[in-house]
């Protein structure tokens, strides 16, 4: 590491800190109307408490029921940039919480704590939480995440994640029909940040224009036998594209997917 490195900067092996996302989101819930901390989903791995941090953003009321979203960051515990834009679009929600009217969000911006402190793909069990989702698994992670997924039923589960081998953005439509709308005019608001991802196949995936229209077995997703199916997207920022516009790209991805989503719902309320 060189002299003049950003302190910020973590190499492989060592040690990042859960503390520089989540207290600044916590001193915000402490003084926020519509921002609610919960650290009681409590797991132990080797013997040492952690817990699943989680926040809930309550929108202002909208037309009808509350749209229930789940937002999923840092499964992969060297893919930063989704926890900290996490925090961001939280920040940005408190102080403009009319941009989540009729919504309420979950939102886990470090799902893969230990993987997230070691800077590593896989938890400290050395397994890839995002491959044991409805599947037995028996990783602490995967199993209270399971819980919130199951239990609240989401219209939406977004998920935010980093190639290292990617040049650009893009993403994985998954779930219902609409999902794919969603997608585009997402990818569209983060390419005004970073360039989107063209190339025809993209992580071994046949794309177009940026998106995939398939999965990985076990990745994190609704309940399988959920009904209706929620819309499913899984964003990808550049890994080695300057952290800072990773998170910009991502709430402004965030912020569209909430205002397009809002649209469908006016238009077709029984979709
Ligand atoms: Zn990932």
């Amino acid at each position: 590491m060189s002299a003049h490195q950003e302190s910020s900067v973590v190499v492989p092996g060592t040690k990042r800190s859960l503390a520089d996302v989540l207290e600044p989101l916590d001193r915000l819930a402490a003084k926020s109307a519509s921002l609610i901390a919960k650290h009681d989903a409590k797991f132990e791995r080797n013997g040492q408490p952690y817990v699943l941090p989680r926040y809930f953003f309550v929108g202002p009321k909208g037309g009808g029921d509350p749209i229930r979203v789940g937002i999923f960051a840092a499964i992969h515990g060297d893919e930063p940039a989704g926890a900290y834009a996490l925090a961001d679009f939280l920040s940005v929600l408190d102080a403009n919480p009319e941009l989540a009217t009729g919504y309420c969000l979950f939102t886990y911006p470090v799902c893969n704590p230990t993987g997230f402190e070691d800077n590593t793909r896989h938890a400290r069990s050395g397994h890839d939480l995002n491959r044991e989702f409805w599947n037995n698994s028996k990783e602490p992670e995967v199993r209270l995440l399971q819980t919130e997924l199951f239990s609240h039923a989401f219209d939406g589960v977004i998920s935010l994640h980093s190639d290292p081998h990617s040049d650009g953005v893009y993403g994985f439509a998954n779930g219902n029909t609409l999902t794919k709308n969603l997608v585009e005019p997402a990818l569209r608001a983060a390419e005004e940040i970073l360039p989107r991802n063209q190339k025809g196949v993209i992580d071994g995936f046949t794309a177009r224009n940026g998106i995939i229209r398939a999965s990985y077995q076990g990745m994190l997703s609704a309940p399988p036998k959920l009904r209706p199916r929620p819309f499913e997207i899984l964003l990808e920022t550049p890994n080695a594209a300057n952290s800072f516009l990773q998170q910009k790209a991502f709430v402004a991805a965030l912020l569209s997917i909430l205002a397009e989503y809002r649209k469908f719902i006016a238009y077709a309320p029984n979709l």
